[in-house]
Order: C-alpha cells, then sequence, then structure tokens
C-alpha cells in the first residue's frame, strides 16, 4: 500500500511537471491569425498586434481595377472580435487597404500604432495619440522591431505609389519574423532576408496590378513568391494579401499549384485562409 502510495505520488509529480511544462511554451507560443488581406493578428513574446487594419465590410470602397468594390469579401468575423485584445497596430503604409476609414473610427484612439516614418502625421491627423513612427528600429516590452524597406512595384507605375516598409519582429526565444509588406522582390528583400535570417517571412503575394500597367505588378506574385521561399529554404512563408481586393491577380488555388510544381511542400510555404490561426 505504502508503495502504491509512493508511486501514485511520483505520476502525480511527474504529471505536474509536464503540465507546467506545457503552460510556460503555451506562454511563448507565437501566433499569427490571418483576418484579411495583410490584416493580422500577431501574438508575439506574449503581446498582441494588429497589422495593416482594414476592417471595413464588403463593398464600402472604390475600385482600384474597375473590376468590383473593395474590400470582395468581408470579415470572417465581427469587427469587435477582430480588435479584441489588441495592444498595438503596426502599419507598413497608408493606402486604405491598409488603414482604412473603419479602422480609423473603431480603434480606440489611445492604441499604440507603429508605423513608417513618415505617415505619423497622417495617423495623428486621424486623432491617434500614441504614434510611433519607426525610422531604424524600436524595442517595445523586449520587441525589437526593425523597419526594411523595398518597392511598391517597378517601373512607370512605382512613382505613384509611394513609400512602403516592411518590419522585422525579435525578441529572446522567439522565431524572427520578417514582415516583407506590400514590396516585390529585389535585392533589399533579399538582403534583408540575409541580414535578419528569419525563421518565418510574411509576404504580400497577391500580385496585385494597377490597369494600363500589367506587366509591372505593385506586390510580389506568385513567381515572386516562389523565388523568395528557393532564396530562404529554412524559413517558413507565409502567404497572404490575396482574393479580398479587385487589383489582385494571384488566388490561392493559384500560388499552392506554383508551389507543388517547385516542390514546396504546404508545410514550408503557408497560405491561410481568413480567421485561420498558425501557431509556431
Ligand atoms: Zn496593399
Amino acid at each position: 500500500m505504502k508503495r502504491l502510495l509512493m508511486l501514485s505520488s511520483i505520476l502525480l509529480l511527474i504529471i505536474s511537471c509536464t503540465n507546467s511544462g506545457n503552460q510556460k511554451k503555451e506562454e511563448g507560443n507565437m501566433k499569427i491569425q490571418l483576418i484579411r488581406n495583410a490584416t493580422m493578428k500577431i501574438t508575439y513574446a506574449g503581446r498582441t498586434f494588429l497589422t495593416d487594419p482594414m476592417l471595413s465590410p464588403k463593398d464600402e470602397f472604390d475600385p482600384f481595377a474597375g473590376i468590383a468594390r473593395n474590400p470582395t469579401i468581408d470579415l470572417p468575423f465581427q469587427v469587435e472580435e477582430v480588435i479584441k485584445g489588441i495592444e498595438c497596430v503596426i502599419v507598413t503604409h497608408y493606402h486604405p487597404d491598409h488603414f482604412d476609414t473603419t479602422a480609423s473610427e473603431i480603434i480606440p484612439k489611445d492604441t499604440r500604432v507603429f508605423c513608417q516614418q513618415g505617415d505619423e502625421g497622417k495617423l495623428t491627423g486621424q486623432g491617434f495619440q500614441n504614434v510611433i513612427p519607426i525610422d531604424t528600429s524600436y524595442v517595445w516590452e523586449g520587441i525589437t522591431i526593425t523597419r526594411t524597406g523595398g518597392k511598391h512595384g517597378s517601373g512607370e507605375i512605382l512613382q505613384h505609389m509611394g513609400e512602403v516598409s516592411g518590419f522585422v519582429f525579435q525578441a529572446k526565444g522567439e522565431p524572427t519574423i520578417y514582415w516583407v509588406g506590400d514590396c516585390i522582390w529585389d535585392d533589399e528583400v533579399e538582403n534583408a532576408i540575409k541580414t535578419f535570417n528569419p525563421d518565418i517571412i510574411i509576404t504580400h503575394s497577391g500580385g496585385a496590378i494597377i490597369p494600363g500597367f500589367e506587366n509591372d505588378p505593385i506586390l510580389m506574385n506568385g513567381e515572386q513568391t516562389i523565388i523568395m521561399a528557393n532564396a530562404a529554404p529554412k524559413a517558413k512563408i507565409v502567404a497572404i494579401h490575396m482574393e479580398s481586393l479587385d487589383h489582385c491577380t494571384v488566388s490561392r488555388k493559384a500560388l499552392r499549384k506554383m508551389a507543388d510544381s517547385a516542390m514546396i511542400p504546404p508545410s514550408r510555404l503557408i497560405i491561410p485562409e481568413d480567421g485561420e490561426i498558425l501557431s509556431f
């Protein structure tokens, strides 16, 4: 009986150790939830970021390519649910598919908003009181957020597109994320991969085009996403910014097909559905 009791206490001890181990892992659990387009909820080092909030209902604003009103689909759930629990917002650039009127109306004005240098006036002009422009890098709650550059297109259309940024997230014990933003594949993006050696790369892979400039996509397309995946063979690629706007030409299905042909499995090039949560 005594031995039995001892055995059960040892078992209990093992179980409780295992549980606390799991709990600890849970606390550091990094999550990316795609909401829609480039809007994500990222839980990183225990903090919750809302990225590039485009929160309007379907059909709220004018077409970009004369095809359909935007966004072309609704949010996967109520907007109140989207902003629930967020501790800050981070905006790659001030275009309406990355920060819209609904976001401005619904996000509390005292929310911390990180943006690229030059966009702060547009955000404070909307009444946001806690706007932090990032020129090089900024440390918040043990998270180093570094701005990366890139180009929102090429050729003649580029001069109409304005400045864009990407951001790298780094924290002790967390995977490094490189969120490329609305940047096409080029030397600057390639160099950012070499510099930061990211574990996770988030690409905007919708291959958007402006009518009249069909040969110069203003976002990465399928081909560029595959080139990027091959240039970062150890990273997981999360491809977003698809199937939400009328000027995007790449579908999830088409990108998956291209990745299959390039022998890049779904475990390495992840194409989440709206609302889907990825854990790392
Ligand atoms: Zn965009």
